[in-house]
């Protein structure tokens, strides 16, 4: 962690009232409060004038290592008050804020996204829930277009519903993840106008890319309908802008414009140290690594179309320290799912809601997305449910996790393992004398 990052806040800075919060929402967690309680920790101030939320977010998320860097804070933020740096929010202009909440309101860390009736109304019904979240029906999808397939990570179905959208007015911009053009494993965010924007930033860089960030551009020059793509804290992010019940202008915007959320399947994301140390590990210079791909081992594709592989275990090293406070696989809240388990060339394709649906099928109708059913290859399902298990397997929610800090004295920042091998896995208990051999 960087030192700017630990010092958000200094000494002396908070004010009384934040420290009050605090001290609330800290004995919500200790008290085992229901998370859904958690909310009043802020809430109950807003009525005493209101207090400066922004320091509150920065003492317990941010400075304690625990934030994702989904950007939810920053981009909801009325006045400005954030900048973004090393996949953080930065408390720049802490004097602007004006007391609104919206910043803790939105942060998916901070408490859980609600399971409350507004929540499940959005799912197209009948929903089932196999493990990896509430849907109405699932595909493997991809591409009619060749050239969607080819740029495409897995069946380009992504790509292809982005572009349908756009080309028929259905959207009017879309939230993505582009890239650097001097490092092409390195995520950006960017707002895609048309197809040859969502071409440019078709396929997965497995680093962590703040796509969100561009839903300030999209705000500023009022794109809309809008789409969003994003791995599933993003996604969490976006879903808590759009059903915040503090109505201020921002929060209304991301209610009435963002049309369609697609969320990627996703067990973490890498470092950008991670880069240099796969393209060591498979001995090619980094900047040849043209493409990445995860399935079940790494497969790692060059510049000259070369595919080398290696074991994912090895690269799993280099995963971010921040997912252990990610515990969605699936991106549950979004509108579509989309994973590239299951089968080669084609996209897992779950549909949750009737945006969704509509979408889709529009793409469907209009031939530019072919699905095949789940049962070909049973193992997709099979292995989102599993991945999903895993992600949260005997881990608390995040708030009540270790610090970063807590992990690093402990010498264990493997987000993977630490609740299954590493030091918060459960105690195994010795077996009674009589059964020893
Ligand atoms: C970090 C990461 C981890 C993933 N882990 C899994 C996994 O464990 N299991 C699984 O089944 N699938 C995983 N995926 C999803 C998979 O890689 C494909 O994105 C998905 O199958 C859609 O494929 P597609 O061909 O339809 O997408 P495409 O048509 O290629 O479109 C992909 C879209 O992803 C966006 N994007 C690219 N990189 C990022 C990024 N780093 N963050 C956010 N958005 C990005 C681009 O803007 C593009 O619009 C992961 C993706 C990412 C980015
Ligand atoms: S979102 Fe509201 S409370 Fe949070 S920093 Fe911005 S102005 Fe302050
Ligand atoms: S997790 Fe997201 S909302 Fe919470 S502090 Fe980090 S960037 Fe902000």
């Amino acid at each position: 962690m960087s030192d700017d990052t630990m010092s958000n806040n200094g000494p002396g800075d908070i004010d009384p009232k934040t420290e009050a919060v605090l001290a609330r929402y800290r004995s919500y967690l200790q008290d085992d409060v229901d998370p859904r309680e958690w909310p009043y920790a802020w809430r109950t101030e807003i009525n005493r004038g209101g207090f400066r939320a922004v320091d509150f977010l920065m003492d317990e998320i941010v400075d304690t290592g625990k934030c994702i860097g989904c950007a939810s804070c920053l981009t909801i933020c009325p006045a400005d008050v954030f900048d973004y740096a090393d996949e953080k929010p930065v408390n720049a202009r802490p004097e602007a804020c004006v007391f609104c909440v919206l910043c803790v309101e939105v942060c998916p860390v901070l408490r859980p996204v609600d399971d409350n009736a507004r929540t499940r109304a959005r799912f197209r019904a009948p929903a089932k829930d196999d493990g990896y979240g509430f849907y109405s029906y699932g595909v493997y999808a991809r591409a009619t277009d060749p050239e969607l397939v080819t740029r495409g990570q897995d069946g380009g179905m992504t790509s292809a519903l982005l572009i349908h959208g756009l080309e028929t007015g259905r959207l009017g911009g879309a939230v993505l993840g582009d890239v650097f053009p001097d490092a092409k494993q390195i995520g950006r965010h960017r707002l895609a106008m048309n197809r040859q924007d969502v071409l440019e930033c078709a396929a997965s860089r497995y680093t962590y890319s703040p796509n969100t960030l561009a839903l300030q551009e999209a705000m500023r020059q009022d794109v809309k309908p809008l789409a969003v793509v994003g791995v599933p804290c993003q996604i969490d992010g976006v879903w808590l802008q759009q059903t915040s019940s503090i109505q201020l202008e921002m929060s209304q915007w991301y209610k009435e414009n963002i049309a369609l959320t697609v969320g990627l399947f996703c067990s973490e994301s890498f470092t950008h140290e991670s880069i240099e140390r796969l393209a060591e590990i498979v001995e090619v210079e980094p900047h040849r690594i043209d493409n990445i791909n995860i399935k079940g081992k790494v497969v790692v594709r060059l510049d000259d179309g070369e595919v080398l592989t290696t074991s994912l275990r090895k690269y799993r090293e280099w995963a971010r320290p921040a997912c252990l406070y990610c515990l969605d696989y699936g991106a549950e809240n979004a509108d579509i799912g989309a994973g590239g388990i299951g089968m080669d060339d084609w996209t897992m394709t779950v549909i949750r809601t009737d945006a969704g649906h509509e979408a889709f099928q529009a793409a469907i109708d209009d031939g530019k997305i072919e699905t095949r059913p789940l049962e070909d290859e049973p193992k997709g399902e099979f292995l989102a449910n599993k991945l999903s298990m895993d992600k949260r397997k005997n881990r608390p929610l995040p708030a009540q996790m270790p610090t970063y800090q807590e992990r690093l004295a402990l010498d264990y920042l493997d987000p993977k393992t630490f609740y299954t091998k590493g030091p918060g896995a459960p105690a195994v208990e010795a077996a009674p004398e009589g059964d020893k051999k």
